[in-house]
């Protein structure tokens, strides 16, 4: 028999990003004050997927909140490489835009890698690009990739250090789980474990975290069985599930089955609600940093 934690602290991103928000909004009205540039972010999206749209006016209204500039470029489906690949380059030399992104996911004639990569690292707000993740290891980071950092931040504020700890990372994209592996290890001083799709006997490697960190995608992948009692849980996958029984038609969905979790958890973020609010705090203060680089 187990001894289950009943009483977990809910993780709260919403009020964290809340908190970096209304700090930003101060800088920004420093920098309105001193005459400085105002931040201003573009943003490309290219067709008329659902998520994605939503997401974008997400960061239309933070930006809104914290007093950017921004501009919203959008694209149909059908465009070319080519033509795309020009627009990012008037986005790149245009002297009034500090930072921009290309909303993820793209139509599949497109290179996500040819895409990202023609972005300029000064302005790669979202931290894709080589040069910004390979930025996790230097000495003097440019623009951190937006996901991780957030998680990062919130583990910060939320006074869980991270050093000496076992940190499993389920997941090891390129845009999550490989950039958050290396900032756990190289920031937070963790020992860290890296499971993907071909980690043989997933829980065994799990139920030894400290700390639990899953981006995946597959809702319910982690159960309660998996989790170490007392352990942090991190959920980072946000799934649109579709459905007549839900307000708007679909629901969000983490990695994580927090019914059987959350009870064996000291702490753990709830989805929506956990992370996704700190990735678009981080792309705020990426945008804020990309300004104050180019106009101090
Ligand atoms: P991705 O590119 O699809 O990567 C998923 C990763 O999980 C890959 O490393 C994949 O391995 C691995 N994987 C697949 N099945 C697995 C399994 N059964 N067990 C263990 N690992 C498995 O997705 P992503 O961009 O990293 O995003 C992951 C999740 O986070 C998604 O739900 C996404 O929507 C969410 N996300 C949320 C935010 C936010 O702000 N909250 C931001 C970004 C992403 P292979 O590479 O070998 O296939």
């Amino acid at each position: 028999m187990h001894e289950t934690h009943t009483t977990y602290t809910l993780i709260d991103g919403r009020r964290v990003a809340a908190e970096i928000k209304k700090e930003i909004t101060v800088r920004v009205q420093q920098r309105k004050a001193e005459g400085k540039k105002i931040p201003h972010l573009a943003i490309i999206l290219v067709g008329d997927d659902g998520a994605s749209q939503t997401y974008v006016d997400h960061k239309v209204k933070a930006c809104k909140e914290v007093g950017f500039h921004y501009t919203l470029m959008r694209f149909a489906d059908t465009i070319t490489e080519e033509r795309l690949l020009k627009h990012i380059d008037q986005v790149n030399t245009d002297p009034d835009v500090d930072g921009f992104i290309v909303q993820l996911p793209l139509p599949a004639h497109l290179s996500v890698e040819n895409i990202t990569e023609h972005i300029r690292p000064e302005k790669d707000v979202d931290g894709f690009t080589n040069r910004n993740f390979g930025s996790i290891v230097s000495k003097n980071p440019l623009l951190l990739p937006a996901t991780p950092n957030g998680v990062m931040e919130l583990l910060k504020r939320y006074n869980i250090t991270t050093e000496g700890k076992h940190c499993v990372v389920v997941g090891a994209s390129r845009l999550v789980g490989a950039p958050l592996s290396m900032m756990l290890a190289e920031h937070g001083r963790a020992t860290v474990t890296v499971c993907h799709k071909y980690t043989r006997n997933l829980p065994e490697f799990t139920r030894q975290a400290d700390i639990l960190i899953v981006a995946v995608g597959k809702p319910g992948l982690i159960t309660g069985d998996m989790v170490k009692e007392g352990a942090v849980v991190i959920d980072v996958g946000t799934t649109r599930v579709e459905g007549p029984q839900y307000k708007n038609g679909y629901t969000l969905k983490g990695d994580v089955d927090f019914v059987s979790v959350a009870p064996r958890c000291s702490m753990i973020t709830p989805v929506p609600g956990g992370v996704g609010p700190m990735t678009i705090a981080s792309l705020l203060l990426n945008t804020l940093r990309a300004t104050e680089l180019r106009h101090a």
